[in-house]
């Protein structure tokens, strides 16, 4: 843990134990250079204390580079929940008010959403005690909603982006395009693709997805393994972490891969082996953000819905700003990105 800590270039991390629920607390603050440190909640079992940490710490880190990386005002940062193995689900209401209460002392040092295992419910209960550093409640509670849709359209521009780069124009028409996951993010980029004209294909594991698409909609559903042999233009993963790899990447037959999961690359060193290939690879931690954008600017920031679309559709300079570097330097997408996240989160200005 102590060797953990000392590696990491991050402000600060607070770590409380709930004795209650034997539950770990932990909120990691990477970088506030640009802004109050905003991350997720997440909340589920791990090994042990030092699991948890180190998820919370590089989580963290990625919000870092998430906002810097598109120049919004907000810093970098993660809360996990560490839940002990027999954790009574009763329970849980009270832990995420005492939660929400640890947030509120803090007095806007952190400010926090859902991640994996809470939800806009959960975050309803947690601002009983962690108001105003709450955000993504339910509509009912005052909340902005699904942030779907506002990822799907930021991930709809950096394709525009990706056009331009392949194509000289940003128009999707007549583009095939291959949707990994039809759900929060891809459904809606799906309908988003079809009204710019584009072909579309997608893949689901989820049987009522895939009857609902096919038959409603008239798309072609690739199996889930073939996914990575099916010509297309653009590869949009919006589904999984980690499914571009030394295995995956030679069967690619995409001239791009740009969608909306998390941690797409396995290992830094895919992004090259995309790069060898010449696939050009939208960097996910860019192309993603629109859902925290539009959340965070609607429910902090005083913006109307139409002003948090607007902003979203930024998305397309970023790639552009991230694909003329890694033109210009030789260097591949993710390392152009994180080069100018870095920039700005470190260097003096
Ligand atoms: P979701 O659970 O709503 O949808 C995921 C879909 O992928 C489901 O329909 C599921 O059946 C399908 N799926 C699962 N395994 C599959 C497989 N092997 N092949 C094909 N399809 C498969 O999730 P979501 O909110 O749409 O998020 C999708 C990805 O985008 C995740 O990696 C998430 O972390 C990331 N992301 C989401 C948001 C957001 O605003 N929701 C924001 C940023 C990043």
């Amino acid at each position: 843990m102590e060797s953990l800590l000392k590696k990491w270039d991050g402000e600060e991390v607070i770590i409380r134990f709930d004795n209650l629920t034997k539950a770990w607390i932990i909120i990691a603050i990477h970088n506030t250079r640009l802004g109050i440190g905003t991350g997720g909640t997440r909340m589920k079992p791990y090994q042990n204390l030092q699991e948890a940490l180190q998820d919370a710490m590089k989580l963290a880190e990625g919000m870092s580079y998430k906002y810097a990386v598109s120049n919004f005002p907000r810093g970098g940062a993660k809360a996990v929940i560490a839940l002990p193995d027999k954790f009574d689900s009763t329970e849980r209401p009270d832990l995420l008010r005492r939660y929400g209460k640890l947030v509120c002392q803090l007095g806007g040092l952190f400010e926090t959403g859902p991640d994996v295992g809470t939800s806009p419910d959960d975050m309803d209960i947690i601002s009983e005690t962690g108001d105003p550093y709450i955000f993504c409640r339910t509509p009912q509670k005052g909340g902005a909603g699904d942030s779907g849709p506002a990822t799907a359209l930021g991930v709809f521009s950096g394709m525009q982006a990706v056009c331009e780069q392949l194509f000289n124009s940003p128009s999707l028409e007549a583009k095939r395009v291959l949707v990994q996951g039809a759900g929060s993010v891809g459904n809606p980029l799906i309908q988003l693709l079809r009204d710019a004209g584009a072909e579309v294909l997608f893949s689901d594991i989820d049987e009522a997805a895939i009857a609902h698409l096919q038959a409603k909609k008239g798309l072609k559903h690739i199996h889930p393994d073939k996914i990575f042999d099916t010509p297309c233009d653009i590869f949009a993963p919006c589904a999984l972490g980690g499914i571009l790899n030394k295995n995956t990447i030679p069967r690619l037959k995409c001239l791009a891969v740009a969608g909306g999961a998390n941690n797409q690359l396995s290992e830094p060193a895919d992004a090259e082996r995309l790069w060898g290939r010449q696939i050009l690879y939208a960097p996910d931690f860019a192309i993603n953000i629109g859902g925290a954008m539009a959340i965070i600017g609607i429910e902090t920031m005083g913006w109307s819905r139409a002003e948090a679309d607007k902003n979203v559709t930024s998305v397309r300079q970023t790639l552009k700003h991230i694909f003329a570097i890694a033109t210009a330097e030789g260097i591949n997408t993710d390392v152009a990105a994180r080069r100018i996240a870095r920039s700005r989160l470190f260097e003096d200005q």
